[in-house]
């Protein structure tokens, strides 16, 4: 039996569970945060119990999702050995949720970084987009 607050699920290993220490469970001034929390609404497109994916508020392409880890981590620069289970796991969701969207014909991911990389929500994300072009951005 896998102990308490451990994934039993074989993708999501014990170090996805382990508190990071460049990173917290929640932040009450993230709004990423309030969305994991469910105060602030969002579309979900899919949900574990590591990560959420929503449709991005202001779409840049006909599907536009970010993919976010429940867990508050600010930025890409921010991330250790300790989550790259977790980091796998937000890449290799990205063509199956896709897929699921109805997006067939190839997708774009984008993570950014900081000011130079011009985040503007300071919890990690990655944005999936993808759909007919032309597209408003991107
Ligand atoms: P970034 O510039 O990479 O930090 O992107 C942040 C993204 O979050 C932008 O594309 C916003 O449109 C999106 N965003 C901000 N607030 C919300 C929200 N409440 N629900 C969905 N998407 C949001
Ligand atoms: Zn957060």
């Amino acid at each position: 039996m896998p102990s308490v607050g451990r994934c039993p699920c074989p993708a999501h290993d014990e170090t996805m569970n382990a508190p990071a220490s460049a990173s917290a469970a929640a932040d009450p001034n993230c709004i990423f945060c309030k969305i994991v929390a469910g105060q602030i609404p969002s579309k979900k497109a899919y949900e574990d119990e590591h990560l959420l994916a929503f449709h991005d508020i202001h779409p840049w392409a006909p599907v536009h999702v970010l993919i976010i880890p429940k867990q508050h981590v600010a930025t890409l620069a921010d991330v250790g050995p300790e989550h790259d289970a977790m980091l796998g796991a937000m890449l290799g969701l990205a063509p199956r949720l896709m897929k699921q969207l109805g997006v067939s014909n190839g997708f774009r991911t984008l993570i950014n970084c900081g000011p130079d990389g011009h985040q503007e929500v300071y919890h990690l994300h990655m944005h999936v987009m993808g759909g007919p072009r032309p597209w408003a951005r991107g």
